[in-house]
């Protein structure tokens, strides 16, 4: 494996040389949240320890470093996704509460009755909830995009459903149940040509390939901190410079206002008027320093290891008899949805933790994508840059004496 081996990041993680119920940790649960290397733990404890303070706000030396920081943390996202200025970068707390940002101020204002907002069945319910609400509440319709039978998106009835009543599409750029990995690019493209906007749920694509929204030509795109080595409670929405500067605010209050009276407040300029409220600034502080960590690996070289390291998954998998794998057999990230004849979801994942690893049983937020295959429930690993072949034969080996038990 040219340019990048997991030993390296291994070494940094410290939680994955712990032990769960007498054997080594495997962490299969990448696809809920990644774990921290310790420059992220550190980067939260020294806030704390020598540079707490708020921000924006106190003419006092720790009030301006604590702002610098936060203020560096979004240049450093700007530059993670290929976004044109630090000022098109909204902090939140994570990819739902940036889509329900996106519905209720963008879509509130942009959307009405008849207007459609196009949702591949294969969505995160945070791609499908905010949606339906502000669906109802401006008489839009939420128009479902059917899937193929291997769970790729299907581009014929996309192009059949745009129309010019299409005002939004909405795409997951990796999917947290089948792995699709769609071709966001070309369905941007297609959707631009209707004068449709086009967001991006990036939840299971950041930590997994290189990023480019400028690229893409995305008009919003959206991520959270836990699933790229950073803390919970801390994430980002993108948007194009001058759709983030004609929406109105959502959540309204302390420090997104340029002055407040009875006749009348005036708000701050953007970003900063999404941001109401005390913000997650020690999770700023670690979310630069888990992008940070990231973007000192060659990222071409870990897409490349992740990619083979799936492609093996796969192939392992395949030797448990009757295993059944969900979603595209290639064009996807390491998100392994399976079911298990004879066996519940819910007993696999407890016999596999039994044996020290951690996988996902459940609907994974997902309940239509599940529905495409006639199930509600399924067990999920989900591997991450730190994952090994040798915890991939452990994850098969323990299938295989739940199979012959
Ligand atoms: N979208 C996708 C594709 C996800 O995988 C997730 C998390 N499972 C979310 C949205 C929601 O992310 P969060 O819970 O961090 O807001």
């Amino acid at each position: 494996d040219v340019g990048f081996s997991p030993e390296a990041a291994r070494r940094d993680i410290p939680i994955l040389h712990r032990t769960v119920n007498g054997h080594p940790l495997v962490w299969l649960d990448n696809g809920a949240t990644t774990q921290k290397p310790r420059q992220v733990i550190e980067a939260l404890t020294a806030f704390y320890a020598c540079a707490n303070s708020n921000i924006h706000r106190g003419a006092h030396t720790m009030a301006r470093e604590a702002t610098e920081m936060y203020e560096a943390g979004r240049a450093t996202v700007a530059r993670f996704l290929g976004a044109p200025s630090p000022e098109s970068i909204v902090f939140v707390r994570g990819t739902t509460e940036a889509i329900n940002l996106v519905a209720q101020s963008w879509g509130r204002a942009d959307l009405g009755p008849g207007d459609d907002i196009l949702v591949p069945v294969l969505e995160h319910h945070a791609n499908i909830v905010p949606w339906q609400r502000v669906a109802e509440q401006t008489r839009a319709r939420v128009v479902p995009v059917p899937l193929r039978p291997d769970g790729s998106i299907d581009q014929d009835a996309y192009a059949d459903l745009l129309s010019m009543r299409t005002r939004l599409v909405v795409i997951s750029h990796a999917s947290n149940v089948l792995g699709t990995v769609p071709p966001v690019r070309e369905m941007t493209a297609l959707a631009h040509r209707y004068q449709a906007r086009v967001l991006v749920d990036g939840a299971q694509a950041v930590a997994h390939f290189p990023v480019d929204v400028t690229d893409l030509d995305a008009d919003f795109y959206t991520f959270s901190g836990h699933k790229i080595y950073a803390p919970t409670g801390i994430g980002a929405l993108y948007a194009k410079p001058e759709i983030l500067e004609a929406m109105a605010p959502w959540q309204a209050g302390g420090n997104m206002i340029e002055s407040v009276s009875f006749d009348r407040t005036t708000y701050a300029p953007v970003p900063h008027r999404f941001e109401a409220g005390t913000g997650h600034i020690s999770g700023v502080a670690g979310l630069l320093a888990a992008l940070d960590w990231l973007t000192a690996f060659d990222r071409t070289a870990v897409a490349d290891y992740e990619t083979r390291l799936t492609a093996y998954a796969q192939q392992a998998l395949a030797q448990v008899p009757g295993l059944e794998l969900l979603g595209p057999a290639a064009g996807r990230i390491g998100v392994l949805t399976f079911t298990l004849p004879g066996h519940t979801p819910g007993e696999i994942a407890d016999r596999l933790d039994g044996d020290g690893i951690a996988v996902r049983a459940g609907h994974h937020c997902a309940q239509p994508a599940l529905a495409h295959y006639g199930l509600d429930s399924a067990a999920r690993a989900s591997l991450a840059l730190y994952n090994t072949r040798e915890e991939v034969d452990r994850l098969v080996a323990s299938l295989l004496e739940l199979q012959a038990a």
